[in-house]
């Protein structure tokens, strides 16, 4: 007997016949004699429709009531499994995040889980029960719904996973795997059998949103064994325990030759660039424009000072003045705006230009720390179709580059090449 967590996301959850199709996979778990917890997304497209409520009612709105209206798709599908699973005779029940409950902090929108109470866990799997958890939600400190940033059901089944000591945490999504690069925008990227920790937290940090970031964090952290899998095999496909997804390892869990200079590459849309102009170019004016934005809890992301020109917009005539650029969630975009404008006289900028059309396309692989040239091969192989890099970033294991939107694909493609990372054709 083993006990697992499977998660289901929101394309798998997307009406009454995938959930059903969900809980048949769940029964053969049940049926092989495993305990199982469930943990549910919302719908496909649910959550964005909540967003979209939470815009339109205010663009500044209260993060704490947000949560409160994004929270509630997963409370819908939660109940929906349950009912699932007990009109095929698996006895189950929804737990909601306040119920259990899965405590959290108190960062709306994108709070961080502290502690979960597994004892209701336990009395449901000593009754032979399925628990149905919503993912994404948890309570604050003051009884307030909290979410726990988009993506965030994968790190309810990871923390839930930890909480219970289980064998297993098996992610079901809609592709079979981690790939190369996203599968929908590189029909030749190539499934990965193994990847490490390390890069899945760097690769899902830059964008690829096959898992959470801070799931992978969590699960590296709590040593979860970590499975990507597909919800849309047949009924008749392997069990989850011998099915060929994606397992997430620790970097001694991989073989020497099997390890690439690259292991994928990843892609962002959802940043904005911000530029202020002509800020004054003398100590303490960085830290005037990332204040303001570390109080509103926005996270700043690439940065970039230009070489310094003309005077200052604060008529000090004696400093020279600098461009600062840099990026924001595009989600922070209007509240960045605000907390910038409202420390202008501070900061002394003259312009605030913002453009939400930008891509972060990066490359990831811990074979870079002994290899050079990644880099150079990244802008030769760019520069050479004509793509304008904006800003560059990088890390240890990681070079990031900002480009204009409508050259993601091709941008992701032509690297993907670059790097030897296409899968022969079929
Ligand atoms: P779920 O609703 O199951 O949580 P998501 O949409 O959050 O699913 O994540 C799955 C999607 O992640 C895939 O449909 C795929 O388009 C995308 N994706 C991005 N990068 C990768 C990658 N490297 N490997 C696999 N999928 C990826
Ligand atoms: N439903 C939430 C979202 O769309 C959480 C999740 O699916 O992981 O972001
Ligand atoms: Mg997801």
């Amino acid at each position: 007997m083993a006990r697992i967590v499977m998660k289901f996301g929101g394309t798998s959850m997307a009406g009454i016949e995938r959930i059903r199709s969900v809980a048949a996979r769940v029964k053969r778990e049940v049926a092989a004699g495993n305990q199982v917890a469930v943990v549910v997304s919302a719908m496909a497209g649910e959550t964005d429709r909540l967003v979209g409520f939470c815009r339109e009612a205010s663009p500044l709105y209260d993060a704490r009531e947000y949560d409160v209206v994004v929270s509630a798709g997963e409370q819908i599908t939660s109940g929906l499994l349950a009912i699932a699973l007990q009109a095929i005779d698996v006895p189950a029940r929804s737990f909601l995040g306040w119920q259990l409950p899965i405590c959290t902090d108190t960062a709306f929108a994108k709070a961080r889980i502290d502690t979960i109470d597994t004892a209701t866990l336990e009395e449901s799997f000593a009754a032979g029960a399925v628990a149905v958890i919503p993912g994404f939600q948890g309570v604050a400190p003051g009884q307030r719904i909290t979410t726990l940033g988009r993506g965030g059901s994968d790190t309810s089944a990871v923390a839930v996973a930890a909480a219970i000591r289980a064998d297993r945490c098996d992610i079901y999504t809609d592709v079979d795997g981690v790939y190369t690069t996203d599968p929908r925008i590189v029909p030749r990227a190539r499934k990965l059998a193994k990847v490490t920790y390390e890069e899945m937290l760097e690769l899902a940090s830059v964008g690829a949103k096959v898992l959470q970031t801070r799931s992978v964090g969590l699960a590296m952290k709590e040593k979860v064994r970590v499975q990507v899998l597909s919800s849309f095999t047949d009924a008749d496909a392997p069990m989850a325990d011998t099915l060929p997804g994606t397992m997430i390892v620790g970097e001694e869990e991989i073989e020497e030759v099997e390890r690439q200079l690259i292991t994928g590459i990843a892609h962002d849309k959802n940043e904005a660039k911000i530029t202020l102009t002509r800020v004054p170019d003398q100590p303490g004016t960085v830290a005037s424009i990332f204040e303001p934005l570390a109080a509103a809890n926005i996270n700043v992301d690439m940065i970039i000072q230009n070489i310094a020109h003309q005077s200052a917009s604060n008529g000090a005539s004696s400093t020279s003045a600098t461009d600062v650029t840099f990026t924001v969630p595009a989600a922070d975009l209007a509240r960045s705006i605000e907390a910038l404008n409202q420390a202008r006289e501070a900061i002394g900028f003259g312009e605030l230009i913002h453009d939400t059309r930008v891509a972060k396309i990066s490359v990831v692989g811990v074979g870079m720390r002994s290899h050079a040239g990644v880099a150079s091969t990244m802008f030769t192989t760019l520069g050479a179709r004509g793509i304008n890099i904006q800003a560059i970033s990088t890390s240890e294991i990681k070079v990031s580059v900002l480009i204009h939107e409508d050259e993601t694909e091709l941008a992701v493609r032509v690297l993907h090449t670059a790097y030897g990372l296409d899968a022969e054709a079929a």
